[in-house]
């Protein structure tokens, strides 16, 4: 244990996964002078945070479900090319997961929810700052303006409502002009004659997520962090006043038991297994997205949205990333080329000079997504088992904030933040 203020702290806290969740919170842990060993049964963002688009849009971050989402999920069930697609025989555990989803699908519970998110898109973006300020370089750069590229009036309406709901939610007024198809083609040449009107949103950022992971694990490493891959944990048992116990999977036998004074469970879609021990019952799914680069004549420099198809498109150095879907199926299930298909088939059009056979680093990954939209972050039944995870679509741009947030919770660093009542895993 260590003194922090007048209490005391865990001196060495273990964190299972190296996605965002969990390095963010062992960079924030460190910074307090915790020791900490990060385990992942792969490696440094071998879950959902390597292949996402990066986008940090606090001006449309906001709850999953939502009245428009269970439209599109209904029509999903009859239209193979919608980006929500729900496997044709469902298990009880997703039926469950689904059923309280829609539950929450409701205007009324999608604006508690957003009371939420509008406080944590106000603080996001400075823990990214408080990362730069103490020598993180991992570049985030200013999408000045990002640009929301719409086929009709129709698409553009439903994205200005957004911000008008976000607005009376009691959230930020987004920087936001509407444009013509033309003037959004003078920004970024790669738009087609397809994209007739559109939005641009000023005050957004993005990241590359694989350079950002690398930079940031390499920071917690240059602090004498440990970050042990190859390392699935299998259970933790706690051990009272005596900390906690890490057991490896037997399917890596040469991986020792870890302890620690405390852990953080931050497996992303794989949550569950490892936390509903310690009393945390709300199932976290995995909303499986998929992403491939591609090379444009003209490269785009921020990133583009296509709100029709629920596609996100980033730069990333020489290439341009493009994502989208949302699959409701198991984490570890394989990548369904039918899936990237109906994402080439609906971002194509938007787009000229992009040879789309062309594609590199096809990709599926688990969005960690809670039924009613809000991550789960905060202490579980054993003081010393905490919980970062469930940040569903915005794991990346909350991914700091949590670490930041949990870090001082795990240490009893000053006031619990407000917050984390309204994050608790165990609601
Ligand atoms: C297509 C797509 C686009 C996205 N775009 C954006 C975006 O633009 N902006 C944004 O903010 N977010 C975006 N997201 C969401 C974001 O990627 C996720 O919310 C975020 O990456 C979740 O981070 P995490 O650390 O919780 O989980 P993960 O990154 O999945 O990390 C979990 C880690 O835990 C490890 N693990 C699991 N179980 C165990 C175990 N038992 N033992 C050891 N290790 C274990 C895994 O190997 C994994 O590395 C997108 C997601 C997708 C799929």
């Amino acid at each position: 244990m260590i003194t922090i203020g007048r209490g005391t702290a865990p001196g060495h806290v273990a964190v299972v996964g190296a996605g965002m969740a969990g390095i963010s919170t062992a960079w924030f842990l460190q910074q307090q002078g915790v020791r900490v060993t990060v385990l992942d049964r792969t490696g440094v963002a071998a879950g959902s945070s390597w292949g996402n688009a990066g986008m940090l849009n606090p001006a449309f971050t906001v709850p999953l479900p939502e009245p428009s989402v269970l439209r599109y999920g209904l029509r999903s069930l009859l239209d193979r090319s919608s980006p929500v697609s729900i496997p044709p025989a469902v298990d009880r555990q997703l039926w469950a997961f689904l059923l309280t989803f829609a539950r929450n699908c409701t205007a009324a519970r999608w604006r508690r929810a957003m009371e939420v998110f509008n406080e944590l898109n106000r603080a996001s973006l400075t823990a990214y700052e408080q990362l730069a300020e103490a020598g993180v370089e991992a570049p985030v750069k200013s999408a000045d303006p990002l640009v929301i590229a719409c086929r009709d009036r129709h698409e553009q309406q439903h994205v200005l409502e957004e911000f008008a709901h976000v607005r009376e939610s009691g959230g930020d007024e987004a920087s936001f002009e509407t444009v013509s198809g033309a003037e959004l083609r003078a920004l970024e040449p790669v738009l087609s004659a397809e994209v007739r009107t559109g939005v641009r949103v000023y005050g957004q950022r993005f990241i590359n997520p694989p350079e950002f992971m690398r930079i940031l694990a390499e920071a917690v490493r240059g602090g004498g962090g440990e970050i042990v891959g190859d390392h699935p944990v299998d259970r933790v048992v706690d051990l009272g006043p005596d900390g906690v116990e890490l057991v490896p999977s037997p399917s890596a036998p040469a991986k020792g038991v870890v302890r620690a004074d405390a852990v953080v469970l931050a497996g992303g879609a794989w949550l569950n297994r490892l936390a509903r021990p310690f009393g945390v019952r709300m199932r976290v799914q995995a909303g499986r997205g998929y992403s491939f680069t591609v090379r444009p004549r003209d490269m785009p420099v921020r990133p583009i949205y296509l709100p029709g198809p629920r596609v996100a498109c980033t730069p990333l150095g020489d290439r341009f990333r493009i994502t989208g879907s949302m699959e409701f199926r198991a984490p570890d299930a394989p990548l369904d080329p039918r899936r990237v298909r109906t994402i080439v088939e609906s971002a194509r059009p938007m787009f000229s000079g992009i040879d789309f056979s062309d594609r590199h680093e096809e990709w599926v990954g688990s969005r960690p997504c809670t039924p009613d939209g809000l991550p789960l972050v905060g202490r579980s039944r054993s003081p010393r088992v905490h919980i970062a995870g469930g940040h569903g679509m915005w794991g990346m741009v909350l991914g700091p904030l949590t670490g930041r947030m949990l870090a001082d919770a795990v240490t009893g660093n000053g006031e619990p933040h407000p917050l984390l009542r309204r994050l608790d895993p165990l609601r």
